[in-house]
């Protein structure tokens, strides 16, 4: 099983870059954005208290996307792995992930962290947010605050993986074939 946990602040290409390794190793993709959002859009008590948090561009609280994840793992017993895309964002969740995979007998097999500069992470969010009509990317002030709460609250698990040997940095400037090419290099040998 290959569990990849793909890492990097805001507007670094997750998304983006969780396809081309979907198609390449046949992984279920977990993005806690997406899940959150189908959640509002279906108007549910879970999206509707997450709304608050997401529309400041603060983290929605650890119990409720661990609790998502949770049930997401247990509905893909079968699956040949995961993409956890936006997730783990803190230390706690990143502890519940590996205790929830423990229990299945799968770890993380690797995190791949994209490193981007910052105005490069502010340039595609608001780039973004004209295409898709996402209210928290077109808002400066409310991208800026992202990007604290990463550096603040999410940063610190480069330090949690590299303990456990798992972290690889990855260039995340360039074109997006070129960025897949490198990730994919890094997960052909995990
Ligand atoms: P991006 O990484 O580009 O900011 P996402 O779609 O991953 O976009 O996340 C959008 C918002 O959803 C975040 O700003 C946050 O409010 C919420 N969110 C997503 N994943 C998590 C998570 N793991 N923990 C807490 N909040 C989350």
């Amino acid at each position: 099983m290959l569990n990849i946990v793909l890492f990097g602040p805001p507007g670094a290409g997750k998304g983006t870059q969780a396809e081309f390794l979907i198609q390449s190793f046949g992984l279920i993709h977990l993005s806690t954005g997406d899940l959150l959002r189908s959640e509002i859009a279906a108007g549910t008590k879970l999206g509707l208290e997450a709304k608050a948090f997401m529309e400041k561009g603060e983290l929605v609280p650890d119990a409720v996307v661990i609790g998502m994840i949770k049930s997401k793992l247990e509905a893909n017993k079968d699956a040949k792995g995961f993409i956890f895309d936006g997730f783990p964002r803190t230390v706690d969740q990143a502890k519940a992930l590996d205790e929830l995979l423990d229990a299945n007998g799968t770890p993380i097999s690797g995190m791949l962290s994209l490193e981007v500069e910052k105005q490069e992470l502010i340039n595609r969010l608001l780039n973004r947010g004209k295409i898709s009509g996402r209210a928290d990317d077109q808002d400066q002030s409310i991208i800026e605050n992202r990007i604290n709460v990463y550096n603040e609250k999410t940063s610190p698990l480069i330090e949690y993986y590299k303990k456990q040997n798992k972290h690889f940095g990855i260039n995340g400037m360039g074109t997006i074939e070129e960025i897949a090419g490198r990730l994919k290099a890094v997960v052909d040998k995990l």
